[in-house]
């Protein structure tokens, strides 16, 4: 079997891979948990050491690795370079941080000692998607390596590439050998994986119905998960926004990577006394983004990922105008050459309970407009959905916007007058089908260490 990385923006093979077998797949597990064994005891000097390392490589390869995006899976290269600065600096900010993120935690009893320690649990395995095929491996990797954890990769299929890159940054940082290995396998070898005794934990990001499975899999083993899953994120614009700036943000939002974020604004809730005005400055700007090679940085978007998951996402958009949405931009396919995966920035007005885009995601570059009574019935809208991953306010009212972040969204991520995003600084994950457990921030490093009582009569 082999797995091929296919150009997007032509339909090309770029190079084929052969699967690991499955005595390969148990000599890399065997690998990693021996690398481990030396790895959880040496110095939070030394890993940090290496991680700052991680991150001078990444700057130093920035220009290959958004080259190979946009070969694999059609990221603009402007964008590609971006995500691999964002790389680097979720390495040095665990480098910096780490150290405190870990020290033990004194809490008094009667014993003579007792307290808190962290401890590392061993290999954990990480299955990712390709949307943000570096960051959303590095956003796992820095914190598992500073906590003393190892790392096995099942890369999307469609990125080998990167996922044979990212193996490769690793080693020429100088990590001890086989800290972190990619597993070249598809979903289907997972379960291997997750039932072996030296694979502790497992991290998915994918979608709803990825992590469904996995969980089930590894709950029949009982090794502890985290999923960052699918969303469809719903930013609500109030009667007082600064529309000229809310429509920036939210056309940013729903177009970055192409629309193929987790986190992209999917549903625009509008409150009817602005609806027209917003949505006209919102076609403007959407209208502004050039589509093409995703080499050629005059663009700013690109393919999508795979044609597969383009004649999905149309198919969807032709079942919301079936049932009596408006598309009032794009809706179609371009005609470019080649077998590419391209989609015309498309905007369907009218979104109504029933049709795909009130309760799926839409994964790519397909805004959903919702129009509601008044500021509760926006909210109302906002929260009748599966999903829980981000969600965002516009409002000049400041205690108004936070009040509605705070206390009444229902999701991960809640901002007001900016798009979601996320930040090493700040947890990030979501509630209902938007998975559970959290990355980033202080909380990420904890999720895949032993919280150890220690006590001392
Ligand atoms: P996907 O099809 O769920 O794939 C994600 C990963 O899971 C891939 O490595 C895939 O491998 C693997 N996988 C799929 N089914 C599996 C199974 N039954 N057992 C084991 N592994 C399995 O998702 P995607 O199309 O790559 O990414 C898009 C989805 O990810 C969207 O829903 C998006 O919202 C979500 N996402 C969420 C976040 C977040 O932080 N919450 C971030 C980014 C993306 P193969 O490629 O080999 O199938």
């Amino acid at each position: 079997m082999s797995i091929q990385s296919i150009n997007p923006t032509n339909g090309s093979v770029i190079k084929s891979y052969n699967e690991d077998t499955d005595t390969a797949v148990i000599h890399k597990i065997e690998q990693t948990h021996n690398a481990w064994l030396k790895w959880s005891e040496i110095s939070f000097q030394e890993r940090l050491t290496c991680l700052n390392r991680l991150a001078d490589q990444l700057y130093k390869e920035r220009a290959n690795l958004a080259n190979l995006m946009a070969m694999e899976m059609g990221k603009p290269i402007k964008d590609g370079a971006a995500e691999i600065d964002k790389c680097a600096g979720v390495c040095k900010y665990y480098a910096e941080h780490g150290v405190n993120f870990l020290k033990d935690q004194l809490i008094a009893t009667e014993a003579s000692k007792s307290y808190v320690s962290f401890q590392p649990i061993g290999v954990v395995l990480a299955i990712m998607p390709w949307n943000f095929p570096f960051w959303q491996v590095f956003r796992f990797l820095a914190p598992a390596l500073m906590a003393g954890n190892c790392g096995l990769l099942k890369h999307a299929s469609n990125v080998p590439g990167c996922a044979l890159a990212i193996e490769q940054l690793v080693k020429d940082a100088g990590f001890p050998d086989h800290v972190f290995q990619t597993l070249m396998i598809g979903s289907k070898g997972v379960s291997q994986v997750i039932a072996h005794p030296y694979v502790k934990a497992v991290t998915l990001t994918g979608s709803t119905e990825a992590g469904m499975k996995v969980a089930a899999q590894a709950g029949s083993v009982l090794k502890k998960t985290v999923l960052e899953l699918g969303g469809s994120d719903a930013y609500i614009v109030l009667a007082d926004a600064d529309l000229e700036e809310a429509t920036t943000i939210c056309a940013n939002s729903r177009l970055i990577n192409n629309g193929q974020s987790c986190i992209s604004a999917k549903r625009f809730i509008l409150v009817k006394e602005i609806e027209k005005e917003f949505t006209r400055l919102f076609m403007e700007k959407i209208k502004q983004r050039k589509l093409g090679d995703p080499l050629d940085t005059e663009h700013d978007l690109g393919p999508m990922a795979r044609a597969d998951l383009r004649d999905e996402l149309h198919q969807q958009v032709i079942k919301n105008i079936e049932m009596g949405a408006k598309c009032i931009l794009g809706g179609q396919i371009p005609v470019f050459k080649g077998n590419h995966a391209f989609y015309l920035p498309t905007i369907l007005t009218g979104i109504k309970k029933g049709m795909p885009a009130y309760s799926e995601e839409m994964f790519g570059p397909v805004a959903a407009i919702l129009t509601a009574q008044d500021t509760d019935d926006a909210i109302a809208l906002a929260n009748d959905t599966q999903f829980g991953l981000g969600a965002a306010v516009f409002t000049k009212d400041g205690s108004v916007g936070e009040e509605i972040a705070r206390t009444k969204l229902q999701a991960g991520s809640c901002f007001v007058n900016s798009l979601v995003k996320s930040d090493p600084r700040l947890p990030f994950g979501g509630i209902n089908q938007s998975g559970y457990g959290r990355e980033l921030g202080s909380f990420g490093i904890h999720e895949f260490v032993n919280i150890k009582t220690v006590y001392i009569k």
